[in-house]
């Protein structure tokens, strides 16, 4: 297992980064991944944490080159810190590991679990999904910064923590069907984590700092799950694979959690769960639940349905196991009101 040994979650704790990462950084300079947007918003209070040690980079893409970019700027410091939501953390954790340094989250919203898990997802791999890193040091979560993300941010993060329901489920089935390696403690903190979207939505859905703060712990929880089965099985199935597909045959529309979200609601009913109360806790966190909504054509989400095994033929899921006609994928898209 590999685990963050350091989380710290609460309102304007930013101010405390440079206590926080001082045990790697011992005194020298700090290399900060980090996109434009955010560095508008936070670098102020950053460089006031960390005095004049950090140097920033500016990460443009979740794409190789940016990983490169920061490895470059890193030869004389201790440790490595992505700041931001999506791509600086995904960077600097990539960064990090390659370069053989300590790695310090510090997500400024909550759209997806890459903010603690050991995974990265990156443009120019040579596959689509993501690739295994290590799971950052620390996580230091301000959620007071965090509940002024845009709104659309944090309702996607909502979709990728409920994609852990049919996540789990397609790890047992992988489990009954090949032998795969189960781990019952995982999975369950997995569940445990996306229940606190499903059965609080009405909560969550008003995104304050309360609600805000139950969804990082919740995606920093499943971040850790995937640390502690050492592979992405509690945190991506089916659903996962579905998004993936969107992202090659619609790129660039719809965010991560957003895509798996809709996934969830469609293979929680071929897997025969409550898909009905999937979709309304998505609908109460204002997260899309139709492919309009998500901005893609019915046919690619169809197509999706039809092809996205092929993507990780080695991943068994529900997918695998039913392997959807055009009609049968169609019909299960209209019928949970997907398309
Ligand atoms: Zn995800």
């Amino acid at each position: 297992m590999e685990l963050p040994t350091k989380v710290l979650i609460g309102d304007g704790v930013l101010s405390q980064l440079g206590e926080f990462i001082e045990e790697s950084a011992r005194g020298g300079k700090i290399v900060i991944a980090s996109g434009s947007n955010v560095q508008s918003r936070v670098r102020d209070k950053v460089d006031d944490a960390l005095g004049d040690r950090g140097f920033w980079v500016d990460v443009t893409a979740a794409d190789l080159e940016n990983v490169e970019k920061v490895i470059a700027s890193s030869s004389d410091s201790h440790c490595i810190i992505g700041i931001g939501g999506g791509k600086s953390v995904d960077v600097g954790k990539l960064a990090a590991f390659r370069k053989g340094l300590p790695f310090y989250s510090v997500p400024t919203s909550a759209s997806h679990d890459g903010i603690s898990s050991p995974f990265a997802s990156l443009k120019g791999l040579d596959r689509p999904y993501s690739v295994k890193a290590k799971p950052p040091l620390g996580i230091l979560a301000d959620v007071d910064i965090i509940s002024k993300a845009p709104r659309r941010l944090l309702s996607a993060g909502c979709g990728d923590l409920v994609s852990k329901l049919t996540a789990v489920k397609d790890w047992q089935l992988a489990h009954r069907v090949n032998g795969e390696y189960y781990g019952s403690y995982a999975a369950s903190l997995a569940l445990m984590s996306a229940d606190v979207v499903i059965e609080g939505s009405r909560r969550i859905g008003k995104f304050t700092k309360e609600g805000v703060r139950d969804l990082v712990e919740g995606l920093i929880s499943t971040g850790v799950a995937a640390g502690i089965a050492g592979s992405s099985r509690p945190c991506s199935g089916s659903e996962h694979l579905f998004s993936h597909y969107l992202d090659i045959v619609a790129p660039g529309v719809g965010l991560h959690g957003e895509k798996c979200g809709l996934g969830t609601i469609m293979m929680a009913k071929l897997q025969g769960g409550d898909w009905r109360l999937v979709r309304s806790a998505l609908k109460n966190v204002q997260a899309p639940t139709t492919a309009t909504e998500l901005g893609v054509e019915d046919d690619k989400v169809v197509e999706a349905l039809m092809r996205a095994s092929s993507i990780r033929p080695e991943r068994y899921t529900i997918l695998s196991r039913y392997k959807l006609s055009k009609k049968r994928a169609t019909e299960l898209a209209e019928s949970t009101g997907a398309i």
